[in-house]
């Protein structure tokens, strides 16, 4: 349960003075609906209204606090365009408040001619003379308190002004309340870091710009409590994993071994050590959790089978879950081949698979018949039993969800935790790793296969598109098969659509009916089929939104073009690319860009010349834009941060990893003093879905 403490936070935002539901309706779209919310939104710069100089020395736009007299009215006719103005002074010269639509009688109250103001906002210099546009502060010279010496400038969004939303934080700030610490007392002192609460409102405070820059002590603070309770949480997710019985399965080789033997090739350094390292884990007797991380090709699959070999071994069973029909069957394929010495029963199962031959598959996997299934979501469906599944591989994890993940491990013996192997072909960054894993042990397979041809990259205005065609043409003639990408433009998958549609029109007058499209808006099955053709050969151009299938295998495919490539994330570019080069013949890579191209755009699009190493192509990615973007929001598995930036604050990861180890080894429940401490941050960062795991403190 939430602790007490914490109640006011999680108050709505309706509650606080000049919060009605449609102000509380824009919030939310910015930040959300809980006072909690806005703590974490956080001012960006500062209004110094400190600046007080007489008229003649204002030189240039600025925002200042004058001391004038009010002088002439020049109302604008009735129903004029023209603004209201307003002539004041000092001792030293003159300028003038200019109000747009005004209440007029409210102005002539505001400004008596005759009387002195104080007047603070941004002063302009239009055609030589001065002039202010609707001032933020009018007060009389005895409300100088009024006016505040500095103020927070908050990011806005529509229909909050900057004044509202000064109010409303300022509002929700007040309901900010000390903590107790949870931070250790070495660490605060090392880092010279302040407590939650004078840190909250430093950050909420800033006496000038510095204060608002993402790295001073008080908003690294802010993003350790954030990191700190990520990694908490994922540690203690691990650990419960890890406390229940799981089965110890040993290689005893009479398969591994021979299959290793069998292959047409040795194995490469990384993919050894990743099979010893798969391989301790299955050994021992609590469950194995581990990622494969390896980018496109990089030979993720044979690990995978001896992985599952282990596990027929020991006369269990074995089951790799893939996210589409065409991606299940490629496994089966190369999977019965690498496996075709040795006596093991491979089969497949997915949707398609329909009456007698389901049941079939079924009674086998049941009497234990078979020892490997693949397949995809059909494999853990509920009539499907297994006679004794011990391991389970789950392919192009970031695809699933929670839940799908969980219906499949729940298919092996009661009580008993299953060896799970998850495999990613997004590579990210070791840091990010950490964030979105930090709960599985990693095995990276940061080295490709010998042997292939490097991909060749090109960079290209996408005013060429005819010499593109005439390009394609010409690579068609001699066989080859090419993907034509068109990128997701608009935030609407409607005018995307549009947008591949017309590309696909244009090609079909081209190339006839050798075209083919797929698309997110099409259904599965629909996709697999043209993508089977395109596998097949019955097409040489596939035109694709950006849904090309992860792991799609066409070796004959040696073309990509990519339209827009300046839109995409580089990991998204890179993941794009790894469909080519995938046989023995050479592969070209175009990417076409629009006319603006920036200057961060250019040199993204250089790193992909320069690289065809998905773990350099994501740091890179990671320095030169948001860490939601390096993964792809559409495949990012990446949690939420509100406070912490994944690009500023990565090196406290680590740092919050060997923490959160540390804390639980020490205080497996969180119960000491420290423990409760920590609780709180748990669920001040809603991070307590694990919670429920520990004993109540
Ligand atoms: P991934 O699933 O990681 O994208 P795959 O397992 O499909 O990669 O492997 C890609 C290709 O590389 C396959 O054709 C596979 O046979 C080949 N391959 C795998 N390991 C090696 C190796 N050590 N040496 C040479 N080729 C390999
Ligand atoms: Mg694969």
């Amino acid at each position: 349960m939430r602790p007490e403490i914490l109640y006011p936070l999680f108050t709505d935002t309706q509650s606080l003075p000049g919060v009605g539901a449609r102000v509380a309706q824009s919030l939310e779209k910015i930040t959300g609906n809980r006072i909690l919310d806005l703590l974490w939104h956080l001012p960006v710069d500062v209004i110094d209204r400190r600046n007080t100089p007489a008229l003649k020395d204002i030189l240039f736009d600025q925002v200042v606090t004058v001391e004038v007299t009010v002088g002439k009215h020049d109302p604008a006719p009735a129903k004029s365009r023209k603004p209201y103005r307003v002539w004041c002074h000092d001792d030293t010269g003159q300028m003038q408040l200019v109000f747009f639509h005004p209440r007029r009688d409210y102005i002539q109250r505001q400004l008596p001619e005759g009387e002195k103001r104080l007047i603070s906002g941004k002063i302009e210099i239009f055609n030589g003379a001065l002039q202010m546009s609707h001032p933020e502060y009018m007060v009389t010279p005895d409300k100088k308190d009024e006016i505040p010496p500095i103020e927070p400038i908050y990011p806005l969004t529509a229909g909050i002004s900057a004044k509202v939303m000064a109010k409303i934080m300022k509002e929700a700030v007040k309901k900010a309340v000390e903590l107790p610490e949870w931070i250790d007392e070495t660490l605060l002192a090392r880092e010279g870091w302040p407590a939650w609460y004078p840190s909250l409102m430093g950050c909420h405070n800033p006496e000038n710009k510095n204060d608002t820059e993402i790295n001073t002590s008080a908003h690294l603070r802010l993003a350790y409590d954030e990191i700190l309770a990520n990694q908490l949480a994922l540690e203690i997710m691990r650990r419960q994993v890890k406390k229940k019985k799981g089965r110890p399965l040993e290689n005893k080789g009479f398969l591994t071994n021979v299959v290793i033997e069998k292959l047409p090739y040795a194995l490469t350094d990384a993919q050894s050590r990743s099979i010893k390292e798969i391989m301790a884990d299955m050994a021992e007797s609590s469950a194995m959790m581990r990622l494969l991380q390896g980018d496109v090709g990089s030979g993720k699959t044979v690990v995978a089978l001896i992985a599952m070999l282990v596990a027929v071994e020991n006369e269990t069973q074995a089951a790799i879950l893939a996210p589409t029909e065409i991606l299940a069957r490629q496994h089966y394929e190369s999977l019965t081949e690498m496996a075709s010495g040795v006596d093991v029963n491979i089969a497949i199962l997915t949707g398609r698979d329909k009456g007698k031959a389901r049941e079939k598959i079924l009674a086998d996997l049941a009497s234990g018949e078979i020892d490997i299934l693949i397949g995809t979501h059909a494999i853990f469906q509920k009539d499907v039993i297994y006679h004794d599944l011990a391991m389970a591989v789950i392919d192009e994890q970031h695809r699933f969800g929670v839940e799908q993940r969980m219906m499949l491990a729940a298919k092996g013996k009661q009580g008993i935790s299953m060896d799970v192997l998850a495999m990613t072909a997004t590579p990210i960054p070791r840091t990010l790793t950490l964030t979105v894993y930090g709960d599985m042990d990693v095995s990276r397979l940061d080295q490709k296969p010998p042997g292939r041809t490097p991909v060749d990259t090109r960079v290209m205005a996408l005013n060429r598109i005819d010499e593109v065609v005439s390009a394609a043409n010409r690579a068609i003639q001699t066989g080859a098969r090419l993907y034509w990408v068109c990128p997701l433009v608009e935030e609407s998958e409607v005018i995307d659509l549009a947008a591949a549609e017309e590309r696909f029109r244009h090609l079909t007058q081209v190339f006839g009916d050798r075209v083919g499209m797929v698309h997110g808006k099409m259904k599965a099955a629909e996709k697999d089929d043209v993508m089977q053709k395109f596998a097949s050969g019955d097409l040489d151009i596939l035109v694709a939104t950006t849904v090309i299938e992860v792991g799609v295998n066409v070796p004959e495919a040696t073309v990509m073009i990519i339209e827009h490539a300046e839109r995409f994330g580089l990991s998204q570019l890179h993941q794009l690319r790894g469909r080519v080069g995938r046989g023995a013949d050479k592969s070209t890579c175009l990417l076409l860009y629009g006319n603006l191209l920036g200057e961060v755009a250019k040199s993204r699009l250089n790193i992909m010349r320069e690289t065809e190493d998905g773990f350099v192509i994501a740091e890179e990615d990671l320095k030169l834009r948001g860490a939601g973007e390096v993964l792809g929001t559409r495949q990012s598995g990446l949690p939420k941060f509100r406070v912490a930036s994944m690009e500023d604050h990565h090196h406290l990861i680590p740092m919050a990893r060997d923490d959160a180890r540390l804390i639980l080894e020490k205080d497996a429940d969180l119960s000491s003093e420290r423990g409760k401490a920590l609780r709180t941050l748990l669920y001040l960062f809603e991070r307590d879905e694990g919670v429920k795991y520990l004993k109540s403190g």
